[in-house]
Formats: structure tokens, C-alpha cells, sequence
């Protein structure tokens, strides 16, 4: 069931696909939780989305419908791939998008790590 006010997960979403091996990506980290591949089309040195391997639409559906495990899995693998890429000293933002007011395009939770350079303060585009 989706969450009030969500739209039902599409499994032919690009992330899904990506997850089901039909199309290619960056991979830079993958565990039983999650999968984290360099964005195609990236906005700062470092681009890096970070999926969890289960259907959830946004952040709003999977806190609340994943395990408490699951959550924690998926946590704890956007900390692992910020350590990974060296981005634990000189910093780096992490973000996700939910809905058309926040900008989603695709529908698969996921969440953008920036680094690679000083990010400046959050922006809000017009
Ligand atoms: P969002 O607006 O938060 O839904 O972000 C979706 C992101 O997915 C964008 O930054 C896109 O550049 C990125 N993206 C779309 N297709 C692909 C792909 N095939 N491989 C990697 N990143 C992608």
C-alpha cells in the first residue's frame, strides 16, 4: 500500500531498472541494503546517489514502511560511501528530493552526496 498522498512505486523507474541489472551504472558501493553509483549527470566533483534495494518511493515511504533494519542498513551505507569517496575530512552535503515541490525526478528513493569542492550555503533555485 502507498502512503497517503503517494503515488503507487513504478518498478519501471530508471533506478529500478538499474537495480535489476537492464541498465548500466558507476557503481561505487553495493551491499545488501544499498547501492550507490556516480549521477550521470553530476553537479559538484563528487555526484554520488545512494539507492536502497527495496521499492520505496521517497523518503516519506521508506521511513515508513521499511524494517527498522532496513533503515539503519541504508544509513549506515551513506556513511560508509561518504568514507569511501574521502569525504569525511573536507566535508559534503547530503540531500534528497521528495515530490514535485522538491524537485523529484525519479521515483525510487535515493540520496545525493555532493563533495569535491566548499558546496556554499544551501541554495534554493528559483
Ligand atoms: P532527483 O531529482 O532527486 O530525482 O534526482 C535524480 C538524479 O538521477 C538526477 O541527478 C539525474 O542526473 C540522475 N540520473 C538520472 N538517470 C540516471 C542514470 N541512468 N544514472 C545515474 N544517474 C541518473
Amino acid at each position: 500500500m502507498p502512503v497517503s498522498g503517494l503515488p503507487p512505486y513504478d518498478g519501471g523507474n530508471i533506478f529500478a531498472r538499474i537495480l535489476r541489472g537492464e541498465i548500466p551504472a558507476r557503481k561505487v558501493y553495493e551491499d545488501e541494503h544499498a547501492l550507490a553509483f556516480h549521477d550521470i549527470a553530476p553537479r559538484a566533483p563528487v555526484h554520488v546517489l545512494v539507492i536502497p534495494k527495496g521499492e520505496y518511493v521517497s523518503v516519506a515511504d521508506f521511513s515508513a514502511k521499511a524494517d527498522a533494519e532496513v533503515v539503519a542498513g541504508f544509513w549506515r551505507a551513506v556513511g560508509q560511501v561518504a568514507r569511501q569517496l574521502g569525504l569525511e575530512g573536507p566535508g559534503y552535503r547530503v540531500l534528497t528530493n521528495m515530490g514535485p515541490d522538491g524537485g523529484q525526478e525519479v521515483p525510487h528513493f535515493h540520496v545525493h552526496i555532493f563533495g569535491g569542492r566548499p558546496l556554499g550555503p544551501m541554495l534554493l533555485e528559483p
